[in-house]
């Protein structure tokens, strides 16, 4: 039943937004924070913010430890990842917005994807103090195979080569600042929406979790598609609770006969 609605919600919308988050990935094998068994389980949260990146050696080796962890998996894209790329190709999505860092939307042929927390595949100069680098990074920017060979040979904590700054992938901590461009970005998409899919996010997290909300003072139909209850199902016009990528393409093949 919940297949065929959300199969004729998709196909009566011009213009879907899906805002992911990281349970959108967990049947690619990658774990999200806060179910059991997730990130936060094993690692302690407070720990990741910038202030504690910046001031502590430790904090930024178990913060790679993490990232080494988080890429050796090498995970591909899912049915859920496949499902929005092909509603995009149909010409009837016009974009995800994804606090994931995993780039795996782009991976399965979403083309435009705004990334609000960044992405591990790159790594930058951040400057700063404890190394005597230049404030706010010299600009050295490298990919995460440059980072993952020091790792690999030993370096807990590799530093920048230029400006000896902290190096830290460019992903956004708790305390950063949101990217503006992709914020605009974001904004942009969901007032232009006519369906805003939330997909494998506790929307817990603001202010990205504020967007299907902007979404529905737009005018927009919300359906959340979770594992789990969210913080935001009271403002959603259908709730969905299980696996997104079954779901999705349950409701995609619904659509589709
Ligand atoms: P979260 O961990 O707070 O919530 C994930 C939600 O997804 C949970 O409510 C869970 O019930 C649900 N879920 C898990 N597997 C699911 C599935 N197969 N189908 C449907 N729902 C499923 O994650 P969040 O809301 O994205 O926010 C936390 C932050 O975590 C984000 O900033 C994100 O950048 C970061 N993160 C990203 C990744 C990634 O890039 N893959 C992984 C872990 C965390």
């Amino acid at each position: 039943m919940t297949a065929a609605e959300l199969g004729s919600l998709l196909g009566e919308a011009a213009r879907i937004v899906a805002f992911t988050g990281a349970g959108v990935s967990t049947e690619s094998g990658i774990p999200d924070f806060r179910s059991p068994g997730g990130l936060w389980t094993r690692y302690d949260p407070r720990e990741f913010t910038f202030d504690r990146y910046v001031e502590s050696a430790e904090v930024r080796a178990n913060s790679w430890a993490m990232r080494r962890e988080f890429l050796a998996a090498m995970p591909q894209p899912n049915q859920a990842h496949y499902a929005l790329a092909s509603l995009e190709s149909q010409g009837r999505l016009t974009g995800v917005i994804t606090q994931n860092i995993d780039g795996l939307h782009q991976a399965a042929g979403s083309r435009t994807v705004v990334e609000i927390h960044g992405n591990v595949r790159e790594v930058h100069c951040i400057g700063l103090f404890p190394r005597g680098g230049v404030p706010d990074g010299c600009g050295f920017t490298e990919t995460h195979e440059w980072v993952m060979e020091l790792l690999a040979a030993g370096d807990p904590d590799p530093g920048c080569p230029k400006c000896g700054g902290i190096v830290k992938t460019a992903t956004i901590s708790f305390g950063q600042a949101m990217p503006e461009r992709a914020m605009e970005k974001a904004t942009e998409l969901v007032n232009a929406c006519d369906l805003l899919l939330a997909i494998g996010s506790s929307l817990e997290v603001f202010p990205a979790a504020g967007l299907p909300l902007e979404a529905r003072s737009a005018g927009a139909r919300v359906v959340i598609i979770n594992r789990d209850p969210t913080d935001l199902d009271w403002a959603a016009d259908l709730v969905i609770n299980g696996e997104a990528g079954t779901i999705l393409s349950g409701a995609l093949a619904a659509m589709e006969s």
